[in-house]
């Protein structure tokens, strides 16, 4: 069992955290926001009052941050991670950031002769909670590794992508695919209402013909076919809207620097970016079907 340091304690760190404990290993959690703190300590967690102190006697630094402006600073920092670790310890990043800022502080921690991974996840809030997420691995072989058995307390599906960077080449690419067919799903059923079809029916048809897709089948825009889905509770999130106009602002910026045609990307950004200024930001990406429909 391995000793951890947790930093990051929001709606995703805070449960990776206790299924981290839940299968034994030693973990101490530390947050710059004494909310995050006390909610983590309520809960029965072990908590630092200083990310020095969290880090100084473990084997294993795990984050789990907003962006790349926390992940630089809290590694990069003067009293930074990779100031305070031993050289031993393993370091996981767990946050969803561009590539260049990923690959800029996996070359420093490597500078420094400590391991280092790369691990955003897929899942959710609720994937967090019931241990069930999908890491995207970037690193070297070893240090993968050494972090599978960790990861694997947290998730069920690990896969290693490739070098430093890769795990968050492989999150942007996907959520990019993920925000343009939560918009092609949300067009389709405005249409079909438009055109009088029911919606179960077009649900019935396209779930099992060639319009079938994750955005569909499992996380339905419209109530009614999948009950599950954040439109059967008013698209109470889940995962904001906020949080994919991030991602495919990341996916944007990726496509920039490599001079890659991501045309329906950049389109799918400007109607989240829109949606967000009218008031969605808080909302399910889902939500966006509204949104969509008021045009
Ligand atoms: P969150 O805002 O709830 O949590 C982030 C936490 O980091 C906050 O508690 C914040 O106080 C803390 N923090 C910020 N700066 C810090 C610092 N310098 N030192 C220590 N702690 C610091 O966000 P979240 O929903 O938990 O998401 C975290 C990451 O996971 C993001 O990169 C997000 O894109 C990604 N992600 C989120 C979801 C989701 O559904 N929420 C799904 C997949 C990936």
């Amino acid at each position: 069992m391995a000793r951890i340091a947790f930093l990051g304690l929001g709606n995703m760190g805070g449960p990776m955290a206790a299924n981290l404990g839940k299968a034994g290993h030693e973990v101490v959690g530390y947050d710059v926001v004494a909310a995050a703190r006390d909610r983590h300590t309520a809960a029965g967690h072990a908590v630092a009052a200083a990310l020095g102190e969290a880090v100084a006697d473990a084997q294993v630094v795990i984050t789990m941050l907003p962006a790349g402006p926390q992940v630089e600073e809290v590694y990069g920092g003067a009293d930074g991670v990779l100031a305070a670790a031993d050289a031993s310890t393993l370091l996981i990043d767990c946050s969803t950031i561009d590539v260049a800022t990923a690959r800029r502080v996996a070359e420093a921690a490597e500078a420094r002769g400590l391991a280092m991974v790369d691990a955003p996840v897929s899942g959710g809030t609720s994937g967090a909670a019931a241990g069930t997420l999908t890491f995207m691995v970037g690193g070297p072989e070893a240090a993968f590794a050494r972090a599978e058995p960790l990861l694997a307390a947290m998730g069920k599906t690990i896969v290693h992508a490739g070098d430093a960077g890769a795990g968050q080449a492989a999150k942007v690419c996907n959520n990019m695919i993920l925000g343009i067919s939560m918009i092609a799903v949300s067009e389709a059923f405005n249409l079909a209402d438009a055109l009088g079809l029911d919606r179960q029916k077009l649900f019935d048809i396209s779930s099992t013909a060639s319009g079938q897709c994750w955005s569909l089948t499992t996380y339905c825009p419209v109530p009614g076919p999948v009950p599950t889905s954040p439109a059967n509770r008013d698209y109470a999130p889940g995962f904001t809207s906020t949080m994919m106009q991030k991602d495919l602002a990341l996916a944007a910026d990726a496509a920039t620097s490599t001079g890659t045609a991501t045309p329906l990307g950049a389109r799918a950004l400007e109607l989240y970016e829109a949606f967000c200024a009218a008031g969605g930001d808080a909302t399910d990406f889902s939500g966006i079907v509204r949104h969509l429909r008021r045009k």
